[in-house]
């Protein structure tokens, strides 16, 4: 039973306004990424089999790598054309967000979510939700959103519509929120999941294919020169950082999601425990930090940058210059010199 029985309650509840509901709006947050764009896609084809009109309104555009998942077509994309979208949640009676933990992580829509009169039930696996919903699943314990999922699936009477294109969509879920396995998922619970969704004939090898071998050629033009040029490492402090101007983005003819993975670069150098990724975006500075081991990002972020996340894993923004915001980023360093000096890995 989902984490001992913990959440009985609440699956019988979603259950019973999952079939009273007539439309059922599933929300990923801004940005989407494989997680959230898996979740809302299996929670989409499972609700649509089970007789429910139902939509994904994405507030941003998701990445292209997502852009071969079964269904992905129908998901609405808001995005700038959101004031000419202002019913997104019009008649609603059920709104589901998956994957994030707070409002302004769906930014455009968020107003209106929290306006809505409908039900809302949020899933999510970051720390700290704040409480916006009538029914929350929340639990860090979980490698990404779609492994939460597929135990509310599980322990529900949705169970019987699960199928292949589900089981494929949260499945790259939790691929691409454990790096493919490479970190967040020691937890043996992530292995039993991914063994159910197996049974269900998940091809496992073409879905790390579509995602991780889909770039252009540009775009490992691009990674090349942000390596050999952009690429800070103070080894010292076992950090390393890479910076992105909006004209190196042009140079590169940079596509949406083409720089989602930069940030990882910095780790594969021995020794580097802390990497964070500046990228001059249209009215600020768009942060992303990892790290390995006890080092919190999430903490890092919430302190410096107006972000949060996870902690190894977190985000941020910056309304300074890209050059003040790496500047800012070196000098706080300073503050850290100790525990990333003496840290061990
Ligand atoms: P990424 O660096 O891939 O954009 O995000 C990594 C993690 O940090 C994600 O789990 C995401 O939810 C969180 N995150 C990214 N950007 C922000 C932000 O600006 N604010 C907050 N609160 N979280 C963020
Ligand atoms: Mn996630």
């Amino acid at each position: 039973m989902l984490l001992e029985g913990k959440y009985n309650n609440q699956l019988e509840i979603l259950s019973e306004k999952i079939s009273e509901a007539k439309k059922i709006i599933i929300v990923p947050h801004y940005h989407p990424d494989g997680d959230a764009i898996g979740s809302a896609l299996g929670l989409y084809i499972l609700l649509a089999k089970a007789g429910k009109e139902v939509s994904v309104v994405s507030p941003t555009q998701y990445p292209s790598f997502l852009y071969w998942l079964p269904q992905h077509s129908k998901i609405r994309v808001l995005g700038k054309k959101t004031e000419k979208d202002p019913d997104v949640f019009k008649d609603a009676d059920l709104l589901i967000g998956v994957d994030f933990n707070a409002p302004n992580r769906i930014k455009n829509v968020a107003d209106r979510f929290e306006e809505s009169k409908a039900f809302k039930v949020l899933i999510d696996h970051h720390p700290n939700p704040e409480k916006f919903t009538d029914l929350l699943f929340s639990e860090t314990k979980y490698c990404s959103t779609a492994g939460l999922l597929f135990e509310i699936i599980e322990n529900t009477y949705l169970k019987q519509y699960l199928d292949k294109d589900i089981a494929t969509c949260l499945y790259t879920g939790i691929m691409t929120d454990t790096g493919s396995f490479s970190f967040n998922s020691s937890n043996p619970n992530t292995f039993r999941i991914v063994g159910e969704l197996m049974k269900y004939g998940v091809e496992k090898d073409i879905v790390f294919d579509r995602v991780y071998n889909s770039f252009s050629s540009d775009r490992m033009k691009f990674m090349g020169h942000v390596m050999l040029n952009r690429m800070v490492i103070i080894p010292e402090l076992k950090t390393g950082y890479i910076y992105i101007s909006a004209k190196d983005r042009k140079d590169f003819n940079e596509q949406f999601g083409d720089t989602e993975s930069f940030v990882n670069i910095p780790l594969s150098v021995k020794g580097i425990i802390f990497s964070a990724i500046f990228i001059e975006r249209d009215n600020f500075v768009k942060i992303s930090l990892r790290s390995k081991g006890s080092f919190s990002v999430n903490e890092f972020s919430k302190k410096h940058f107006n972000g949060g996340g996870h902690i190894n894993a977190a985000g941020g923004e910056s309304f300074d210059s890209l050059q003040e915001t790496t500047e800012k980023f070196v000098s706080i360093l300073d503050e850290y010199k100790n525990v990333l000096e003496n840290y061990v890995y």
